[in-house]
């Protein structure tokens, strides 16, 4: 579920004046479940700031921290989901100060015994095999291009004609495609700590039992897509039918369909025939895991 209040939570546009002003509002009390929502849909990008910064400050407190990419996403999408909870929580928190709650809320979470877990059932071999999948994808486009191999079993080809590519894009697929077979999917699971013998036993998992094993890698999938796709907040919103098809007919948002539609089964599943220009009457895609590459 995606609170309305949370989709834009970019903070390009957001001048220093505003980001004052805003965060003074923040700062006082406010009385009713309206003028909470009301008041914090104005400061997201100031409010996804200060979650995320703490989370730095815990990490780096707690010797967890690192100069790069991977930990700036993880710090990123730790402070959205905290916005998250904050946002649900303050309606029925009401009178409060905003900014200080947000406080509060990750402060709390942060003083749990497991404050990173966000979903038990990701300790499963298949719930660790899809974790460490998606969140490769999160920083590494060839984990990100190959997440439509894994989940839906489509090949370069396919996922250039889905996604509406042309030219260069286009061709940047199939090296996004050799460079995960020739080495980024074994490294991912050498990271993750998944053995030879479990990639086995769960493919053997998926070939006897394909229904069941494919339900539980969907149920998962979404688990996994919804915490990871915070990890870019321009690319997060989910688009209507209407603005996918005008992104694929106008050709712009490259960038943006090859982030959202490999991490939102929902919109990958609404957008999926737009690439195709009515060329044939296609079957909706379904999940069909494939474990190896
Ligand atoms: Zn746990
Ligand atoms: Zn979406």
């Amino acid at each position: 579920m995606t609170p309305t209040g949370i989709r834009y939570i970019s903070s390009r546009e957001q001048t220093m004046q505003d980001r004052t002003g805003a965060l003074g509002r923040l700062e006082q009390v406010v009385s009713t479940p309206e003028e909470f929502e009301r008041v914090v849909s104005q400061a997201l990008p100031i409010l996804l700031e200060r979650a995320t910064n703490s989370t730095k400050r815990f990490l780096r407190e707690t010797g967890q921290w690192c100069d790069d990419v991977a930990h700036e996403k993880f710090a990123l999408r730790w402070g959205a989901e905290y916005l998250e909870q904050f946002f649900i929580a303050g309606r029925s928190e009401v009178p409060c100060r905003p900014l200080f709650l947000l406080d509060a809320v990750v402060a709390k979470q942060h003083s749990r015994p497991e404050p990173f877990c966000y979903h038990p059932d990701l300790l499963t071999p298949l719930g660790r095999l899809i974790d460490g999948l998606v969140s490769r994808a999160a920083i590494s486009r060839d984990a990100l291009i190959a997440v439509y191999y894994h989940c839906f079993g489509l090949g370069p080809g396919q996922v250039i004609t889905v996604l509406g590519l042309t030219g260069p894009a286009g061709q940047r697929i199939y090296k996004n495609f050799k460079r995960w077979r020739d080495s980024g999917w074994q490294r991912t699971m050498d990271d993750m700590g998944i053995t030879e013998c479990e990639v086995q036993d769960l493919c053997s998992q998926l070939q006897r039992h394909p229904q069941p094993s494919n339900s539980e890698a969907e149920r998962i999938i979404r688990i996994a897509q919804s915490h990871y796709r915070k990890s870019e907040p321009d690319h997060y919103p989910c688009l209507s039918r209407r603005q996918w098809e005008e992104m694929f007919l106008e050709g712009y948002g490259s960038d943006y369909r090859i982030w959202h539609l490999a991490l939102c089964l929902d919109c990958f599943t609404a957008a999926w025939d737009l690439g195709f220009r009515g060329a044939a009457a296609i079957e909706k895609p379904r999940v069909e895991f494939h474990v190896r590459p």
